[in-house]
This record gives structure tokens, C-alpha cells and sequence, in this order.
């Protein structure tokens, strides 16, 4: 996480630095750039305060204006359902908080473990896992992360470190660098994979000097991207997954299946294909985490399983993402058959 010093010393902010203090952080204003404004009425106060709006230009400029079920907008609006208590929808739904091994690093399956590198994001989808999750107490400066890479450096069954979130592209390149640096310096660590959404929501984060960190490092890179459907692979962010694979960085991509969003074969066939036209490989298609507020996006397991069947008459095999759950206690995500 960049701190304010960090800001203040470098006289320019970077590109990606401005696009993200320009993302839309009111309601209204979503609704009124996309000639909803009558829809206003729809938004809750109540669920905005609880988890705020946050939505990047880049990705509003991918919205469909006048369409109240558009399915970019449905993934960041928010609702009186997310106020909804449910049962079976919890705080922690994937009891994150008993892997916790270090301040920061999460160690759940075998030979990989997983850093909370930076605890903001630059959109804030309604659906997210973390919403609930205590960022606060996670490390922030570089040293603050000793006792995690101490962690690292004893357990040589660990080969493949995972920089996830929040969002670990919310660092700035400098700071990624040095923690990239003090990761390379453990010698049993072989690659690194980033869990990201920032080249779908905020392409301009792509930067030369990401590419030129990823690619010089000893460690392999694996760059992990969320996009749910295929009108977020357009335009910028199309150019900017082109780069990252023309870098020759393998770039795979999570969706979570939504309600609303991708919950039809088509969706999910044109999502596959706008990522596999430009290198991206599906990678897998999540459950949605049962976690309080998101119950309106579930998709039923029996739905899910037809799609994914439907998914297989239609696209290359390699295409066809797995479609897995997080459950507790299982030494692996559980792929849904
Ligand atoms: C999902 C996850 C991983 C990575 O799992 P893969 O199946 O290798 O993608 C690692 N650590 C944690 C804590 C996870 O939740
Ligand atoms: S980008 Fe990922 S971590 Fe961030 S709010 Fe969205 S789902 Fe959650």
C-alpha cells in the first residue's frame, strides 16, 4: 500500500495513480453518467456505508448506458438484498482466519502460500469474498512483513508465493519491487503468482515497469485476473492483458458465477472466448462464497453444473474452466462435477 510520503516525493502521480483517484465513489453519479438517474431510488444507503462504492472510469466507459440489468453495473451497485440476513451467510466464509500462519500470509494447501498484500482494491465488488475481512490488522510497511517472510524462508515445502488482497497491484511498483526483492532472496520459492483484478478494472495499472519487474524476475510469473463476463475484456483492458501475455507472462482468469451476470451459457461461452482470443486461459469458475450480503448472487450447484456441461459442447477443452468450491477443511478447492 502506498503510503502518503510515498505520494508526495514522487511531484507526478503515475497514470494509474490519477485513473484511481478519478474512480466514482457516489452512487448518484454512477447512475447519473449512465442515464439511470431514475434508478437512483434502487441504491442503498445503508449497503454503501456498510461496503462503499468504488468504480474506476475505465470500467464505467464499459457499461451499457440506459441499461439498469447491466452486468458490470449489477456486480458494483449497491442493494437492500446485501442488508438481507440469510442464513448459511457469514462473516468469514472460507475460515480464512485459522491459516493465518504470519501476520498477513495465509498457508491452506500444500507447496503455496498466500500473502494479503494490500487490503484495498480499486473497485469494490458486492459479491467479495473479503468484504468482512480485518485488513487492518495486516502488515503495511515493508518491515512490518519479517515475521511472514521468515515464515517462508523455514518451510521449503513452500515453492509458489501468492500476492493477493484486497488487491496486491494497489502497490505502487516501487514497493511491489522490494517485496518482490526480499521474495527472491528465498531460494526454495521458484514462482510468483499475482491475484488480481486491476488490468480489468483499471487496465492503466499495466505499466512498463510492471512488465519489466514480472519478467526479469527469477521467480516464474503466473498473473491471476477476475473478470466475470466478456464485456469487461474490450478496449483498454483488452490491450492490456495483450501486454502482459505478449511479455510472455502467463496470465490466467477466476470468474465467480453471478446471478445476474453470467449465470447463462452464452455468457459464460463469450467470456471464455473474448479471454482465450487474446492468450488469457480460464482458469476457474467459483462457487460464490456463502458471505453475508452476496446471497442474491448465488447461483444453484445443479444450475452451475448444466452450464458448465452446455460450456463443453461448445468451446475447446482447454477453454472450459473448472468450476470449483472453497470448503472448509478440504486440503484443495473443490472442483464441482
Ligand atoms: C485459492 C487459494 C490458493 C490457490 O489455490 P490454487 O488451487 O492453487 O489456485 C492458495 N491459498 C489460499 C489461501 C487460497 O484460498
Ligand atoms: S477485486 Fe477481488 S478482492 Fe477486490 S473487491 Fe473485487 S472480488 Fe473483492
Amino acid at each position: 500500500m502506498f503510503s502518503v510520503d510515498e505520494r508526495k516525493s514522487s511531484n507526478v502521480l503515475s497514470d494509474w495513480h490519477r485513473s484511481l483517484a478519478a474512480a466514482i465513489r457516489d452512487p448518484a453519479e454512477l447512475l447519473h453518467e449512465l442515464r439511470l438517474g431514475e434508478f437512483a431510488v434502487r441504491v442503498s444507503a445503508a449497503a454503501a456505508k456498510a461496503f462503499p462504492l468504488m468504480v474506476p472510469r475505465s470500467f464505467l466507459a464499459r457499461m451499457r448506458p440506459g441499461d439498469p440489468d447491466d452486468p458490470l453495473l449489477r456486480q458494483v451497485l449497491p442493494l437492500d438484498d446485501e442488508l438481507q440476513p440469510v442464513a448459511g451467510f457469514v462473516s468469514d466464509a472460507v475460515s480464512d482466519a485459522e491459516f493465518r500462519t504470519a501476520p498477513g500470509l495465509l498457508h491452506k494447501y500444500h507447496g503455496r502460500a498466500l500473502m494479503i498484500a494490500a487490503g484495498s482494491c480499486a473497485v469494490n465488488c458486492r459479491y467479495c469474498f473479503r468484504r468482512h475481512y480485518p485488513y487492518g490488522d495486516e502488515p503495511r510497511r515493508l518491515d512490518d512483513w519479517e515475521p511472514a517472510l521468515e515464515q517462508l524462508r523455514t518451510d521449503s515445502s513452500i515453492s509458489e508465493l501468492l500476492l493477493s488482497g484486497g488487491d496486491p497491484l494497489m502497490l505502487t511498483d516501487a514497493r511491489l519491487g522490494q517485496l518482490i526483492e526480499r521474495l527472491e532472496a528465498i531460494p526454495h520459492l521458484r514462482r510468483l503468482r499475482i491475484h488480481t483484478r486491476l488490468p480489468i478494472v483499471l487496465p492503466d495499472r499495466v505499466t512498463d515497469q510492471l512488465l519489466a519487474m514480472l519478467t526479469e524476475s527469477r521467480l516464474t510469473p503466473i498473473v491471476v485476473v477476475h473478470s466475470n463476463h466478456a464485456a469487461e475484456v474490450v478496449a483498454d483492458c483488452e490491450a492490456a492483458l495483450r501486454r502482459l501475455v505478449r511479455a510472455g507472462v502467463t496470465v490466467l482468469n477466476q470468474a465467480v458465477l453471478l446471478r445476474g451476470v453470467n449465470d447463462s451459457v452464452d455468457a459464460l461461452a463469450e467470456l471464455s472466448e473474448s479471454l482465450i482470443n487474446v492468450g488469457v486461459m480460464p482458469y476457474y469458475l467459483h462457487q460464490l462464497d456463502r458471505v453475508a450480503g452476496a446471497a442474491h448472487f448465488e447461483v444453484d450447484p445443479d444450475v452451475g453444473r448444466r452450464l458448465i456441461a452446455e460450456l463443453r459442447k461448445r468451446l475447446p477443452g482447454y477453454a472450459v474452466p473448472r468450476y470449483v468450491q472453497e470448503i472448509a477443511g478440504e486440503a484443495h478447492k473443490t472442483v464441482i462435477e
